[in-house]
């Protein structure tokens, strides 16, 4: 046994991962895939890494010194239940079980108490960056026990990617915790990705400038309070241009946009907990409109605005407008997200630092920003604080943003031009606000249909009116 850390699965991100282990000093890696030739192939390709092949899991086994920590990343689902399996057989007690796959935080909760159970360690660890991510540095998001961090933890830390002196890990919590973490972060990516897109239509069919000049916006601000990993290649992207036709890519690239599924289990689990992820949400299901292509190919005759309705009179000034509206938005989008979080962890019973999660994604993921920095100081001042956006930095920035923002959603629906992450955050920021929610009059009706009662707002206690019959209000018992 020579070989400190292992891996299984040894695809791209498997291999990235595998060499970005190697390069670190002090690791010796053993490495095993189902079928050979990746092995093979990894190891001819790296002579300058520490590998140790294994072509059995006896043989991956034995290569590992104790407590044996291997980290697996391979195909979600049932895949990864089947290696697990193996590496069990093989395993001894106290040994240590990673997954690293994109799998549902519920499918971590249950492998950990399978695995457990068993007398092994499991962590269901985040994994974001994509190849280039596991390769140079992750940004890692582990759960499971602390008994495995302690071993785990020096090893993560090593091959996390860096952001102002830091590793972007944190033991988030236990079980499902990591992949919780990182499902949020994949439905907040969503989010912010629409966002992008709807300020990119709003100025480029408000002001007709072309992509390659929409580029410059967006390199401009990056240089700013937007300064973000996702803006910066936005600009990349309107920058260039196609080979084949001389067009700006973006105008070639087919207009519906693929899912792998993580931002509609970031939804589907808000549902759940009752959680309002509207930007999350928007975000999602304007994936699903343009992927229905049969459906917009029978709506283009649906009347709408006349096209002189959009004219902008001062580009630049529009353009900031919308520029604010992406911060608001943005500031809303995220706020979301952690109340999700903290809303996860009231649920499963999680102790989650939101300011650390904030933190760790400061480098090698896709939502790494300048902005997470914002809402490291927000929870470091309030750890407890119930909605993020009420921090004083993003009150001060919602205030200076608002005018622009609702003049920016206006001009959407008076023009026509969908701006559903816009406009629906905007619509949730007021809804926080409001003193009063028409929510009074939905308690009326569920009264009315289904004798659902209410709460008054003048004395304790639940009510009821006698809708069919004299209209009298009895107290009732609280049924909701
Ligand atoms: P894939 O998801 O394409 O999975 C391929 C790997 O899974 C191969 O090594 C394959 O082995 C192995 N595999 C499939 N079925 C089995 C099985 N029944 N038993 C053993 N091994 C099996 O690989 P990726 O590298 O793209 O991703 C790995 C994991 O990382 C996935 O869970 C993915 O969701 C996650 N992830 C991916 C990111 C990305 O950007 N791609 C980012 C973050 C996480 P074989 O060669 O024998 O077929």
């Amino acid at each position: 046994a020579e070989a400190n850390i292992g891996v299984v699965g040894l695809a791209v991100m498997g291999s990235n991962l595998a060499r970005n282990l190697a390069s670190r000093e002090g690791n010796t890696v053993a490495v095993f895939n189902r079928s050979r030739s990746k092995t093979d192939e990894l190891v001819a390709a790296h002579p300058e890494a520490e590998f140790v092949p294994a072509f059995s899991y006896e043989e991956f086994a034995a290569s590992l010194t104790v407590p044996r920590t291997a980290i697996i990343m391979v195909k979600a689902g049932k895949p990864t239940d089947a290696v697990i399996e193996s590496l069990m057989a093989v395993f001894e007690s106290g040994d240590i079980i990673i997954d690293g796959g994109n799998a549902l935080f519920t499918d971590t909760i249950r492998r950990e108490n399978a695995v457990s159970d068993a007398g092994f360690n499991f962590v269901g660890m985040g994994v974001s960056g994509g190849e280039e991510g596991a390769l140079l540095g992750p940004s890692l998001m582990p759960g499971g026990p602390d008994a495995a961090w302690v071993t785990l933890g020096p090893i993560l830390k090593g091959i996390a990617a860096v952001a102002e002196g830091e590793p972007c890990v944190t033991h988030v919590g236990h079980d499902g915790a990591g992949h919780f973490v990182k499902m949020v972060h994949n439905g907040i990516e969503y989010a912010d990705m629409q966002l992008i897109a709807e300020a990119y239509d709003l100025i480029r069919r408000g002001t007709g400038k072309s992509p390659a000049e929409i580029a410059d916006i967006f390199a401009e601000w990056n240089r700013g309070e937007l300064e973000s990993y996702l803006i910066e290649i936005t600009a990349e992207v309107l920058r260039q241009v196609d080979a084949t036709t001389g067009k700006p890519l973006v105008d070639v690239i087919v207009d519906e946009a693929g899912a792998k599924g993580t931002g509609a289990w970031t939804v589907q689990t808000a549902l759940d907990l009752g959680v309002p992820v509207s930007g999350i949400a928007e975000a999602t299901f304007a994936r699903s409109l343009s992927s229905h292509r049969e459906q917009r190919d029978v709506s283009g005759s649906l009347p709408g605005p006349s096209p002189e309705a959009f004219t902008v009179a001062d580009a630049d000034a529009f353009i900031e407008q919308v520029r604010l509206a992406l911060y608001a938005s943005k500031i809303v989008a995220y706020s979301q997200g952690f109340d999700e979080i903290r809303a996860g962890a009231a649920q499963y019973g999680w102790n989650i630092d939101l300011g650390a999660v904030s933190k760790i994604w400061r480098g090698g993921c896709i939502i790494r920003a300048q902005f997470l920095n914002r809402i490291a100081d927000a929870y470091d001042a309030d750890a407890e604080l119930p909605v993020l956006l009420t921090a004083p930095y993003f009150v001060e920035a919602l205030g200076r943003a608002q005018d622009a923002w609702r003049e920016v959603v206006r001009i959407s629906a008076a023009s026509g031009i969908p701006a559903p992450a816009f406009s629906s955050s905007l619509a949730y920021y007021d809804g926080l606000r409001a003193d009063r929610l028409p929510a009074a009059l939905i308690q009326g009706q569920r009264d009315f249909f289904g004798a659902h009662t209410y709460r008054r707002t003048d004395k304790p206690g639940t009510f009821h009116t006698l809708w069919s019959a004299d209209r009298t209000e009895i107290e009732a018992e609280d049924t909701h």
